[in-house]
């Protein structure tokens, strides 16, 4: 093969390998493989200057601390060598390069490996030039595809508060955001007792972290707490300068980065605003009786009407029924298209059950995506049917979501289960009792397939 040929091929192979990488390790895994058609090598690694921490970092792995030591010293002292000339350094096997970055020296390459005083002199200072280039260009592409996932992120935990007002759901739900943005760590949320210096886990429901208690009472004001090296880190969630709880990122292995510390700093100012908002907005519903989203009775609602409707049977002699329904899967719509599809999944299997009911029937979202429904004057053939009804025209609703620009999905549908029970004042003492054994049946429905309709027995 001529010079020009070799040259040629090996330019043409490394396109490919910039082209096609899109992280740091896809690169270096496609260098390798090109550098092994034309040397014995035995390491390859690249080495860049990291600012922030004034430190070398590896650049596939650059949350790892490359500790002191003979490495550190050895890349150190090439990375110091190259501010002053620019030339390759060999010595033995090893050879060490400079990397560029407008004309500035930003790393060390460096190869363990044998290969021909030819190629070593005419060849490799012309390969190392292009992997300079295409360092940059990931590292520019990383910082813009992390700011833009930390904006989204950002922007949906502030859109939360605009439909919900619950904390039991937000606080998951939010967990839930955080966590896809810091997907190498787990993430806790943690809401702090009222009046005491303790907290309590409210999502994911166990938390791995020993002393994780102890830890916690340290929180003062909107400091974050970075223990070890940034294994575990504390963000404290504010209200008026006061903790009302925190999030809690950890990982047994990797740290946090300094740049993933300040997203996660960021994400918790936005996080808290977004949980004393929905703090207020929950005192305010307290005392009303709609739920925002649907406009079916709220669940404070919806244990009025259960109490009048139970001792208007009692009195009158008529028959009363309840169903609880709740959607199938729900999680999966919002984890694959997102809350805001999921929102309007809830407004429209909503309208489809008020739709389906009489006028003097009761529906109320009893929470999330639960929906509780009272059947005055019905008996439970009666209910049955109108559960069976409701099933059916639950699942054959095409949801348009064509604004939501899913690439390629123009429309969902969705099932839900539901249970049925009979109010029984005989065996019912409290008036609970009837949407309790109606949620017994909505639980078997879900057991034995779900897309069901079960009467409690
Ligand atoms: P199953 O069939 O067993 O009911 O599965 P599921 O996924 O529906 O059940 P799960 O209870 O695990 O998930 C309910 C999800 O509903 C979790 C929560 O994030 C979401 N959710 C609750 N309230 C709201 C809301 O108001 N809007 C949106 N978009 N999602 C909500
Ligand atoms: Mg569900
Ligand atoms: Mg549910």
């Amino acid at each position: 093969m001529s010079e020009y040929d070799f040259l040629y091929k090996i330019m043409y192979e490394m396109t490919t390998v910039f082209e096609s990488s899109t992280n740091p390790n896809d690169l270096i895994l496609g260098l390798k493989q090109i550098f092994r058609s034309f040397c014995v090598l035995d390491e390859f690694t690249i080495y860049t200057y990291d600012p922030v921490s004034k430190t070398m970092k590896n650049f596939a792995k650059p949350w790892e601390i490359i500790p002191n030591g003979k490495i550190a010293d050895e890349i150190n002292e090439k990375f110091a060598e190259f501010s002053k000339q620019q030339n390759f350094i060999k010595k033995d096997k090893n050879i060490f390069f400079p990397l560029y970055k407008q004309g500035k020296i930003t790393g060390v390459v460096k190869l363990e490996c044998v290969i021909e005083e030819e190629i070593l002199n005419k060849i490799l200072p012309l390969l190392i030039r292009q992997i300079s280039l295409a360092v940059v260009h990931l590292q520019y592409f990383e910082g813009v595809k992390n700011n833009a996932k930390f904006y989204e992120t950002v922007r949906n935990i502030m859109k939360i508060t605009e439909t919900q007002y619950d904390l039991n759901y937000v606080l998951p739900i939010m967990g839930e955001m955080i966590d896809g943005f810091i997907r190498e760590h787990l993430i806790y949320i943690f809401m702090k007792k009222s009046g005491k210096n303790e907290y309590r886990l409210i999502w994911p429901n166990k938390c791995l972290i020993k002393d994780i208690d102890k830890h916690l009472k340290e929180i003062k004001e909107r400091k974050s707490i970075i223990e070890d090296n940034g294994k575990m880190c504390i963000f404290p969630l504010t209200e008026n300068k006061k903790p009302i709880g925190a999030i809690v990122a950890y990982n047994p292995t990797d740290n946090l980065n300094k740049g993933e510390i300040e997203y996660l700093e960021q994400l918790s100012i936005q996080a808290s605003t977004t949980v004393s908002k929905a703090k207020e907005y929950m005192t305010i519903l307290q005392n009303a009786t709609l739920d925002a989203l649907t406009g079916l009775n709220n669940r404070h609602m919806f244990h009025q009407r259960l109490k009048e409707a139970t001792s208007n049977a009692k009195r009158q002699k008529t028959e009363l029924c309840c169903i609880m329904t709740d959607i199938d899967f729900f999680k999966k719509v919002n984890d694959t298209y997102g809350h805001a599809v999921g929102d309007l999944v809830l407004k429209t299997v909503a309208k489809t059950i008020k739709k389906g009911l009489r006028e003097y029937d009761i529906p109320s979202r009893y929470g999330g995506e639960e929906f509780a429904i009272l059947l005055p004057n019905t008996t439970l053939d009666e209910a049955s049917m109108v559960a069976e009804r409701l099933r059916k025209q639950v699942e054959k609703k095409k949801i348009n979501i064509e604004d939501y620009n899913i690439d390629g999905v123009s429309e969902i549908s969705v099932s839900i289960s539901l249970g049925v029970s009979r109010y029984d004042e005989k065996t019912m003492k409290d008036s609970e009792d009837l949407y309790k054994k109606a949620d017994t049946g909505l639980y078997q429905a879900k057991e034995s397939g779900r897309n069901r309709a079960v009467v409690a027995n």
